[in-house]
């Protein structure tokens, strides 16, 4: 606990120990109070966990940190963390019909045979009023090809958007209303810096594993505990405002409790009736093949892939960013596909999918066959990124949960946010002080 710190009698549950919730613990700890973190997972992190890759363990989902990442900069640095960050500037590619373009300057653009010079003038130009020019306010009720179209022609979003497009989404891009792309547009227009032109990213030496065991040994420096393995099987209203949590080994009163994960998780654990009825939020999720080579696949951080045979959706080289020297000597490549939550893609066995994204993988990269693979893993998660639909078919959960002493924070509430953890920490920074 901080020296300032006053211990206070609140005893407050975070249910959900991935990010939101080690963050939102370290912060109610260091304020003096009694905060038990209760995480499904044998180790803490959701999302932004860590795995053993073979000697070393990287972040289970790719990360990267943007220079205008002020919210989660100031955390790493309240972390003791910000000497350990590493920033560079990778190159992004494009993969037409097995051929892989850079697809990072202007000049990469106009090098790019697929478009024609006035198809390319029109993407880069369309691409940077969308992103800095747009009304996100007027964006919620337009589809994206409605919004696409008028400013690229119907040829560049044909040959360019709609394959990204289908890509991310599948078919729901149908159904998801211009925000969604954006907010993904602003974000990367806004790590481009520079002459060229070309995203500064970073990273912490040791990845997410290093902030969560800063956060994790912080919470339990002031006094907290984050307990993993400890499902949350019901929160039930007690009495005085109080609140009871149920895990398999115990049952807890608390003053107060915030539940971190998907609004689904939370109503599957409350008493029927006891949240307001609300339509269930949408997510996609994502299945990431990730293979661990000796030597680097390709020289780009990503690469979009326009191409639907392909069973992954884009490729993402994180030794581009990551260098070796942080990861065992080793390259990590991962290969993302982003799906609606309840496609029957995620029913089949995890070795059957590992085979269909490693064959995929081959095609493109022959020398995986050539004794350059040391390990491959697979990682699936359903609820991802909340989808913003077209009229507010998927309106955000509120914070306000109609008991006083129970609150929801989680992600689907970012309103012109893509998924990320700046946005994590600007949330809480802002939702916070009028809960506690
Ligand atoms: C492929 C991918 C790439 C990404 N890239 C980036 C990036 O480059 N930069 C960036 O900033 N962010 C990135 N992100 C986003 C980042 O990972 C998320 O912002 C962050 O992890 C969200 O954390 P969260 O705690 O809100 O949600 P979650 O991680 O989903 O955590 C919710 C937690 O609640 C727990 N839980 C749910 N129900 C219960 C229960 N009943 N009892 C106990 N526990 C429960 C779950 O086990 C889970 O651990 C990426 C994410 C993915 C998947």
């Amino acid at each position: 606990m901080p020296e300032t710190a006053v211990p206070h009698p609140d005893r407050i549950a975070v249910i959900g120990g991935g990010f939101t919730g080690l963050v939102l613990a370290w912060r109610l700890a260091r304020q003096g109070r009694a905060v038990t973190v209760f995480e499904n997972s044998p180790q803490p992190g959701g999302l932004a966990t860590y795995h053993d890759y073979g000697g070393f363990l990287w972040d289970r989902f790719y990360h990267v940190i943007l220079p205008q990442d002020a919210h989660l900069l100031g955390l790493i640095g309240e972390l003791g963390l910000s000497e350990t960050l590493v920033w560079s500037r990778p190159q992004t590619g494009f993969n037409v019909a097995g051929t892989f373009y850079p697809f990072t300057t202007p000049a990469d653009l106009l090098r790019f045979p697929h478009l024609s010079l006035p198809q390319k003038l029109r993407l880069a130009l369309g691409t940077a009023w969308a992103a800095r020019l747009a009304n996100p306010a007027k964006l919620r009720d337009i589809s994206l090809a409605d919004w696409l179209i008028p400013v690229f022609g119907q040829a560049v979003f044909e040959q360019f958007w709609k394959p990204l497009l289908l890509a991310k989404l599948g078919e729901a891009y149908r159904e998801t209303s211009a925000l969604f792309l954006w907010t993904y547009l602003r974000r990367l227009y806004a790590a481009r810096s520079g002459a060229n032109r070309r995203e500064m990213l970073g990273h912490v030496s040791g990845g997410y594993h290093a902030i969560l065991a800063r956060l994790e040994s912080g919470i339990a420096a002031a006094g907290g505990e984050v307990r993993c393995d400890s499902p949350v099987l019901a929160v039930k209203p007690a009495r005085d405002r109080a609140i009871a949590v149920d895990t398999a080994n115990s049952s807890e009163l608390f003053d107060r409790v915030f539940f971190t994960g998907p609004a689904s998780a939370l109503r599957a654990v409350t008493p029927p009736g006891f949240l307001p009825p609300a339509p269930e939020t949408l997510y996609l999720g994502v299945i990431c093949l990730v293979l661990v080579t000796e030597q680097p696949l390709l020289p780009f951080y990503v690469t979009n892939l326009a191409d639907s045979a392909i069973p992954f959706t884009g490729i993402v080289c994180v030794s581009n960013v990551v260098g070796p020297a942080h990861t065992g000597g080793s390259y990590l490549t991962y290969f993302p596909k982003y799906l609606a939550m309840n496609d029957p893609l995620f029913d089949r066995p995890a070795e059957k999918l590992s085979e269909m994204f490693f064959q995929a993988a081959s095609r493109l990269f022959p020398d995986l066959s050539k004794g350059i693979l040391k390990s491959s893993h697979l990682h699936m998660a359903r609820r991802v990124q909340p989808i913003q639909t077209l009229g507010q078919a998927n309106p955000a959960p509120p914070v306000a949960t109609g008991h006083p002493s129970l609150f929801l924070i989680n992600s689907a509430q970012f309103a012109t946010n893509t998924l990320n953890n700046d946005a994590v920490v600007e949330h809480l920074t802002k939702v916070l002080p009028g809960l506690i």
